[in-house]
């Protein structure tokens, strides 16, 4: 076979059915799950002026060398989401709906990653976002509704991780704890660690770098340094938590891929999958974003789960697998007029699945690609039934073809199908 003259690009791929019937099974469950807990949803845009989403941090890989921006026509920067949280405060500014506004998203992010399995230049999200209340209560919810999802999709492998990274004044203290501590670890470190160190000590211990993973063990934690009331806030979350009977690990060492975040963190791993591609969600609050964005100083917490890398795990676990849905009725016409198209016509407004040959086919080969399609009855129409105004109909799993009257037909069908 030749080449194709294009592909579809690195990191990115065409989602074909089933596969693509399940991606949408999977976020009708999310939709269902966030909107019982109160949700709305939000359908920002795809791009954004590229400031909205360097706000999420100046010092993170999304920001400084994934996204994808552009110049457009006008001459403005602009670029590409790679996540919906900085859009979703971007929105609140602008329509200042009254808070606590709880929005749920789902649909494609980009960044430029190095691709591999389940991580990709496109991926999918769903997600959802609670901006304008500080109660705990609300992270406790978000989590919950992130392992219902989880749950009704049939995973049971998925370890949820917790932690505080305290608020914005919490943080000077810490850092300096951090620069002292990996200071005299500079020789152990990787040289990249040893840079992001010069930039921001917290994301050293994001560093998945095998050689760091034991200094970083041994790191100072944030817990140590939080404010009296972060650290209530955060105890209220694992006691709620412990109260819903939801299982968690606390990882004081926790910080996840974007500055924004305060407070409480978490991620979602699934032990399925691949230790480096094994995040399938997470998230947390981010309490400065909203005021970042040119708002008020209103707070926000939510999260993203991924959709690629969440079907990877079902496929790991062997839940939620792709149904490949079989035809109802399958109609077969060997004349020359329009009798099929009609009846197909007819019987898709009647609600049920139908398929039919194309091209011309002998009666013999549009029999075969009846019994190919699944479907529990064929309608057949030659030059007999077409001159008497009826329809031969053929159970596929034996018994007796009758013919019936169009008048009778869907009658005829509702007693026969399921
Ligand atoms: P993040 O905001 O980076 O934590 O992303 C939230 C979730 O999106 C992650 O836990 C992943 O499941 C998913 N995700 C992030 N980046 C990618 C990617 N490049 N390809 C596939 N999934 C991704």
């Amino acid at each position: 076979m030749a080449r194709p003259l294009f592909q579809a690009l690195p990191g990115t791929r065409d989602i074909l059915a089933p596969d693509s019937q399940r991606m949408r099974a999977l976020v009708e469950v999310f939709a269902e799950e966030a909107e019982r807990a109160g949700f709305g949803q939000i359908v920002p845009p795809m791009f954004e002026d590229l400031g909205v989403f360097t706000r999420i941090g100046e010092s993170t890989d999304i920001v400084t060398k994934e996204l994808y921006d552009f110049e457009d026509n006008g001459g403005r920067r602009i670029a590409l989401r790679p996540e919906f949280t900085a859009s979703v405060c971007r929105a609140y500014v602008q329509s200042r709906p009254v808070p606590p506004w709880k929005s749920w998203y789902a649909g494609p992010a980009f960044r430029q990653e190095r691709a591999q399995k389940g991580r990709y230049r496109q991926f999918d999200q769903v997600g959802a976002e609670a901006i304008g209340s500080h109660d705990p209560d609300l992270d406790t919810e978000l989590i919950a509704l992130a392992v219902r999802f989880y749950q009704r999709l049939g995973l049971t492998d998925v370890t949820l991780l917790v932690n505080t990274l305290g608020d914005k004044a919490d943080r000077p203290g810490y850092l300096d704890a951090l620069r002292a501590y990996f200071g005299q670890h500079l020789d152990a470190l990787s040289e990249q660690s040893r840079t992001t160190l010069e930039i921001n000590p917290l994301r050293v211990l994001d560093s998945k770098r095998p050689g760091d993973a034991e200094i970083i063990a041994a790191a100072p934690v944030l817990l140590d340094y939080i404010s009296d009331e972060a650290a209530a806030a955060y105890r209220r979350v694992i006691d709620g938590l412990t109260a819903l009977s939801i299982q968690f690990v606390e990882a004081p060492r926790l910080v996840r891929g974007l500055d924004y975040y305060t407070r409480t963190t978490f991620e979602f791993a699934s032990n399925a999958l691949e230790a480096a591609q094994n995040a399938v969600g997470g998230g947390g609050r981010y309490d400065g974003l909203v005021a970042d964005l040119g708002g008020p100083d209103d707070p926000g917490v939510g999260f993203a789960l991924g959709v690629d890398r969440t079907l990877l795990a079902c496929d790991a676990e062997n839940v939620f697998g792709a149904v490949e849905t079989a035809a109802d009725l399958f109609v077969v016409a060997t004349t020359e007029g329009t009798e099929a198209l009609a009846l197909t016509q007819q019987l898709r407004s009647e609600g049920w699945r139908v398929e039919r040959a194309y091209d011309g086919r002998s009666m013999k080969a549009q029999m075969k690609a009846a019994n190919k399609s699944g479907a529990p009855v064929a309608l057949i129409i030659g030059d007999t039934e077409a001159a008497d105004g009826t329809v031969s109909v053929r159970p596929m799993a034996g018994g007796d073809q009758v013919v019936v009257s169009r008048s009778d037909l869907i009658q005829q069908l509702k007693d026969m199908l399921p």
